[in-house]
């Protein structure tokens, strides 16, 4: 009968999954789905996620029904017990088989291994699938067989292969013949993970069609213009996608299709805004090669060892701050206020506030990617470490000396009319597009700004902050002398 288990995880979609297809193509199929509360704490992932997950699962199982596949669902506490949990039911279902696509965090890839090693000895073969990612981690590699350090020779290659061959769209699997299998009741909450408000819930919707949907009108109204706008975070102007990829709800396949239709078939030419678009959907492939070719940046090291010796500092008023939007710089606060309310951040404002607190505030990256990671709804270890590790400069960035964003001029250049600032602190809403951004330059010593404006002075001393920074970093012997001009 050659019955098969589909291991659903960060792939919450029946469009373009390639372990789903190789399933339904091989024999009768059931789908699994392994709540793992636990681990996700362990793992700092955001309730705004976990509802996500919860709210696609739903979404999913719609899907899967129409396709007479059954969803199951199993609890465990961690992936420590996956191994277990999926040996009895697949021994329970008569399974013949299990089909997944793979994740590559070092957790992620233990599970794997222990599910795989227990399955061989019930004789049950484990068939994993590329899917989240354009090519295969340890296939994209330098010259001398290692893997890429540096993005732009990553993506020079990636373009190689990409002009050699398209990676495809898996075709929609076939409806199966009913089988004689209820699904499971999905839960609408986990516990441990608080229900985020609706106000937020319906800036993301769940659901493959909403996605699709979401990803053809940027495909038809934005991608052209997104090299022009894409750092304004007070317009429109990138997808928003990210969600939908980080779940598995939307693949980036179906990303990579969509912009080569609206580029006449080019990647490397045509539309600039098309071609920084897949730019950037290399990005997030380069950091889940980074994450299987330097394993220790999942375990909390730094990509650039070297700097592992950095002395920051502890400053839990100012990492508080910082968290809660209190730091005295609009555009930062502005940044955070939209992280806690949305899950979500304008990439630039990710990488001005990432600087700020690594820089400025001198304080370890490792804070600000803990905190970012318990509250996006798109959190992604590999983007998140790679995002956090490249804005403190421990990781990838190939600037030669390191990169440090003014938050005032960022502000004063990205935000010039202080409309994003407007938005998300009303209290200033009254000052001019000057005023708007610099509260340092009108503050009373040490009071509050503005005459009447309740807005906090500034934390930090961004020029002195900015030295200090400096010093800190020049104090590493290896980087010292990079850091030379
Ligand atoms: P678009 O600009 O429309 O880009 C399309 C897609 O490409 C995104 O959805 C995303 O999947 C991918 N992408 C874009 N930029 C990057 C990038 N720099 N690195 C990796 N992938 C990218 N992205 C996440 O998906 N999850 C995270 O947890 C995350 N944390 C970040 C933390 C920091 C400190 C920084 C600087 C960046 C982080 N990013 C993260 C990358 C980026 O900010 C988001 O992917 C982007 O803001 C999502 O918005 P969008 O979907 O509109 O992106």
């Amino acid at each position: 009968m050659n019955r098969q288990l589909m291991w659903f995880r960060t792939d919450l979609r029946v469009q373009d999954n390639t372990a789903l297809a190789a399933a339904m193509a091989a024999g009768p199929t059931i789908a699994l789905f392994l709540l793992t509360p636990g681990q996700w704490q362990a793992h700092d992932d955001a309730p705004s996620k976990v509802d996500f997950w919860l709210r696609n699962l739903a979404e999913l199982q719609a899907q899967l029904a129409e396709l007479n596949v059954p969803l199951l669902l199993r609890e465990v506490h961690d992936w420590s017990a996956a191994p277990e949990a999926l040996g009895t039911l697949c021994e329970q279902l008569a399974i013949d088989a299990v089909q997944l696509n793979q994740e590559y965090g070092v957790h992620e890839t233990r599970r794997d291994a222990a599910v795989t090693a227990r399955l061989s000895r019930q004789g049950i073969q484990v068939h994993s699938h590329l899917d989240q990612i354009f090519f295969q981690p340890g296939s994209v590699l330098t010259k001398s067989g290692g893997y890429f350090q540096v993005y732009s020779q990553f993506r020079k290659v990636c373009y190689q292969r990409l002009h050699l061959s398209l990676p495809g769209l898996v075709p929609r699997p076939n409806v199966q013949a009913p089988l004689a299998i209820a699904s499971d009741v999905l839960p609408t909450q986990v516990e441990g993970f608080a229900t985020p408000s609706d106000a937020l819930r319906a800036l993301w919707p769940a659901g493959e069609e909403e996605a699709r949907r979401r990803l053809l009108r940027f495909a038809d109204e934005q991608i052209e213009d997104y090299q022009r706008d894409r750092d304004f975070p007070a317009k429109p102007g990138t997808s928003q996608l990210s969600a939908y990829l980080a779940a598995g709800v939307l693949s980036p396949r179906q990303c990579l299709h969509a912009a080569l239709q609206a580029n006449q078939g080019e990647f490397e030419s045509g539309n600039a805004g098309v071609v920084t678009w897949i730019n950037e959907l290399l990005w997030r492939e380069f950091y889940k090669h980074i994450l299987v070719g330097y394993p220790r940046v999942s375990m909390h090291r730094a990509f650039r060892v070297e700097t592992d010796a950095l002395a920051w500092r502890n400053a839990p008023a100012e990492l508080l701050a910082w968290q809660e939007g209190r730091t005295g710089i609009p555009l930062i606060d502005a940044a955070m206020r939209q992280l806690l309310a949305t899950g979500w951040m304008h990439n630039r404002l990710r990488m001005v506030v990432a600087m700020f607190l690594t820089k400025n505030l001198l304080i370890d990256w490792r804070e600000g990617e803990r905190f970012f990671m318990r509250q996006l709804i798109d959190g992604d270890l590999a983007a998140n470490n790679g995002g956090w590790q490249w804005s403190s400069s421990t990781g990838t960035d190939s600037a030669p000396y390191f990169r440090i964003f003014n938050p005032l001029s960022q502000s004063a250049k990205f935000d010039p009319d202080g409309r994003f600032i407007r938005h998300w602190l009303p209290e200033l809403a009254s000052l001019s597009n000057k005023d708007i951004h610099s509260p340092g330059v009108h503050s009373q010593s040490g009071g509050s700004l503005f005459g009447a404006v309740d807005y906090p002075a500034p934390i930090v001393d961004l020029g002195k902050s900015r030295s200090r920074a400096l010093a800190a970093f020049k104090s590493l012997p290896q980087l010292a002398t990079e850091m030379t001009p």
